[in-house]
């Protein structure tokens, strides 16, 4: 089939055999010395036969070296394979092809070459080439030294040379190809995730099952319909803005995103989206692949919400509240502003709850939750830390009158009745409250503080407040401080009082009321007289200050007398040191009342029963001193001490106070119950009345009033008030 030329040999005329290995260029050359052979074979038989066409040979001969060299630059592998496969010949492109020198490949049968899962379509296909006689195509995969290939071939047979020409194409690039696209488009279609892609004008140009079953439009309603589609109102227009400029900036963007689907319904989403550029850098298409994450959110949500909050009042739970101390240290740290901490501890919820039951003691709780709430700014917390107690965070708190008002109007929401299932409930709280950076640097010490302070106010007698600044712990600290600064309250008109009523129990009038006294200090706020009238005795001062309370209830008492009942009467709480300390300042008082033109029993005196157990010569000549010029006295807190009955007959004794730890727990059948009657009966028989402190409840008022009691006083008709706040209570009608 080849002739063969002096180039042909020395393989000159082929830049490809000069940088090939000696063995592969041997074996050219001797590829094209067998395939004379071969050739003169064929030619004999050819030249037979164009005799008899009468065909002039040299025309044969210069056809065929011009065929010789087409063949070996053609740029796909050629064979000659007889009917069993047989390589008659091949091309230098079947060599490089195959990896194998001309000699080898012609001594092997093509069929050999052929994987044995390709065996029976190259065995079908040779047989028709054969058969037919047309042009024939098929794809087989080859084996070579280990390697699978794939290739095309195509064959028409030679029916004079009973041979057939085949091309082989390696197809292995294409096939991959064509296999990496298919397992893309059954990625694509099978996947999970939405894909969408629009082209460089943002109009879809494919979506795929996903995204139709996520949205609910068909793959139609899609095709075409510009990106904007599914904008929804949930975002504002710099939200969907920053999206576009990160795509122009990056070419990518991720993020969660709120669409809609065709039936309206809102979804949320996790979007990625890339693009894709040519190679001038000009965009082609938007790839956005996307998943509902709706309900993964919802229940992350969820679980977020059942971790950090509390499940009864929705109020942040301990976890959450200390998160947002951290928070809110940080902030005062950022923006110098204190910080407060309240913790405040319900006052006998227990005693609530064992006798209405934990339903009712739930809905309290939910109630309070709501009230408190009603008293904070926005910015405030107001936690559930677990059973009854509740913590606060007061951001940005400049001056403490701003927090005492908080707390002031925290107690005065939970002061108001609470309807249970039909059932009137009142409770009270204890606060205690910590400043950030002032009481602790660090936040479990400011915690600790606060919750110092908690149980300061609850052992002052609950339902207060208590500042750490001013507890037991760092009294050692502030006395002296304080003790300096009480010099100056008088002087600084810093002292005030506030009038708690007592009530007639028979009449339901009220024509007597107690003097309690308050501190309005500069740097604290409000002080009880628990913070200070201990200070007060320890230093002196008790003498100047109980002076001032006397003047001022007698001031007080004469424009009541005058506008409001001639019978009015103020009881002063009057300190043991007053007994104590030899003077004549009783004469002053009566002096006092004498030329103000108020009778002695304007004004009273509570006096503790330590008082009259000491049976001192001074004290008893000083209380002997009040009976006789008629000034009324009372045994305040009665009940808590020992006191003789022979000590309230000896200093004439006109009222006895009992102490409210005995009304708290007044119950049916109680012990207190019992007891009171007993206090009751007793004091009438020595013609004592009785006032009843620290009445909360209407049962509580109901039984006192049952076992004959007469006076009562508490929250449940007022809190102590200002003398403004008292005469509006009196002004008001019945
Ligand atoms: P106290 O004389 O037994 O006064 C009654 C206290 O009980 C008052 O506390 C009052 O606010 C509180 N209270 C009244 N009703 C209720 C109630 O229904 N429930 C509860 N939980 N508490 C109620 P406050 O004003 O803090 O006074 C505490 C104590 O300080 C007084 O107890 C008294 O011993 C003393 N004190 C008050 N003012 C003066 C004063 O001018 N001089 C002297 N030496 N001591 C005073
Ligand atoms: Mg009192
Ligand atoms: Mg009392």
């Amino acid at each position: 089939m080849k002739k063969i030329t002096q180039c042909a040999i020395d393989g000159s005329h082929l830049p490809q055999y000069s940088e090939r290995p000696i063995t592969k260029m041997s074996a050219a050359i001797s590829r094209k010395a067998a395939g004379s052979q071969n050739l003169q074979r064929q030619l004999k038989v050819r030249q037979g036969e164009l005799s008899k066409s009468r065909i002039d040979p040299t025309q044969l001969d210069a056809s065929l070296e011009r065929y010789n060299k087409l063949d070996d630059f053609v740029p796909f592998a050629y064979f000659m394979l007889a009917a069993d496969s047989s390589i008659i010949d091949a091309n230098q492109a079947a060599e490089w092809l195959l990896g194998m020198p001309w000699l080898t490949l012609c001594r092997q049968r093509f069929a050999k070459l052929v994987c044995e899962e390709s065996q029976s379509t190259f065995n079908a296909f040779l047989e028709k080439t054969f058969a037919i006689r047309q042009h024939q195509s098929c794809e087989v995969t080859l084996k070579i030294a280990g390697r699978m290939m794939w290739i095309e071939i195509k064959a028409i047979a030679d029916p004079l040379l009973q041979t057939c020409r085949v091309a082989v194409s390696d197809i292995t690039e294409h096939k991959r190809t064509e296999r990496q696209l298919e397992l893309a488009t059954l990625a694509y279609r099978a996947i999970d995730e939405a894909i969408l892609i629009t082209d460089a004008n943002n109009r879809i140009v494919t979506v795929n099952p996903a995204f139709t079953k996520l949205t609910g439009y068909t793959e139609g309603e899609l095709l075409g319909q510009c990106i904007h589609l599914f904008k929804t109102d949930c975002h504002d227009s710099r939200f969907y803005l920053s999206i576009w400029k990160a795509l122009r900036k990056t070419g990518h963007w991720q993020g969660e995103i709120w669409k809609r689907r065709k039936n309206g319904e809102l979804y949320l989403e996790w979007l990625r989206i890339n693009t894709n550029y040519d190679s001038n850098g000009k965009v082609l298409q938007h790839v956005a692949i996307s998943s509902d994450i709706t309900d993964r959110k919802r229940a992350e949500e969820k679980m977020w919400k059942r971790a950090n909050f509390d499940q009864l009042t929705g109020l942040p739970n301990r976890y959450l509240f200390y998160d947002r101390v951290q928070l809110a240290v940080k902030q005062a740290n950022r923006e110098g502003l204190p910080m407060a901490l309240m913790l405040l501890d319900l006052d006998r919820f227990k005693q609530i709850n064992d006798t209405l039951g934990h339903d009712r003691g739930d809905s309290l709780l939910l109630e309070i939750a709501r009230r408190l709430n009603h008293c904070v700014r926005e910015t405030d917390t107001v936690a559930r830390l677990g059973g009854d107690e509740f913590a606060i965070i007061l951001n940005e708190m400049e001056d403490s009158v701003g927090i005492e008002r908080i707390a002031q109007s925290l107690l005065q929401q939970l002061a108001g009745p609470f309807l249970l299932n039909g059932e009137t409930v009142y409770i009270s709280a204890s606060i205690g409250i910590a400043f950030y950076p002032e009481d602790a640097s660090e936040i479990e010490a400011l915690l600790k503080n606060a919750d110092q302070a908690m149980y300061d106010a609850k052992e002052a007698g609950r339902n207060r407040f208590s500042y750490f600044a001013r507890t037991v712990q760092n009294a050692s600290q502030r006395q002296p401080c304080l003790a300096n600064d009480l010099r100056d309250a008088l002087a600084n008109y810093q002292l005030q009082l506030h009038y708690q009523p007592i009530m007639e129990l028979a009449s339901g009038v009220i024509y007597k009321a107690e003097a309690l006294i308050r501190w309005r200090h500069p740097r604290y706020g409000w002080l009880s007289p628990t913070d200070f009238i201990a200070i007060a005795e320890k230093t002196g001062l008790i003498v100047e200050i109980s002076d001032w309370v006397f003047k001022e209830a007698a001031r007080q008492v004469l424009i009541w007398r005058r506008y409001f009942d001639r019978r009015f009467q103020i009881s002063i709480n009057g300190s043991p040191m007053l007994f104590h300390c030899a003077g004549d300042h009783q004469n002053s008082w009566f002096e006092h009342l004498r030329q103000k033109g108020l009778t002695a029993d304007s004004i009273g005196v509570e006096i503790g029963e330590g008082v009259l157990m000491d049976a001192s010569h001074v004290v008893s000549n000083t209380l002997f001193s009040f009976r006789d010029i008629g000034m009324p006295i009372s045994i305040d807190d009665f009940g808590t001490g020992c006191l003789s009955l022979s000590c309230l007959q000896k200093f004439h004794i006109d009222y006895l106070k009992i102490d409210r730890s005995f009304v708290g727990k007044l119950l049916d059948q109680s012990n207190e119950l019992m007891f009171c009657e007993a206090m009751i009966a007793m004091a009438h028989k020595l013609k004592i009345k009785v006032i009843a402190e620290g009445v909360e409840t209407k049962d509580q008022c109901g039984l006192l009033k049952k076992m004959g009691c007469d006076y009562a006083q508490g929250y449940l008709f007022s809190k102590p008030l200002s003398a403004e706040a008292f005469e509006a209570l009196l002004a008001k009608p019945e």
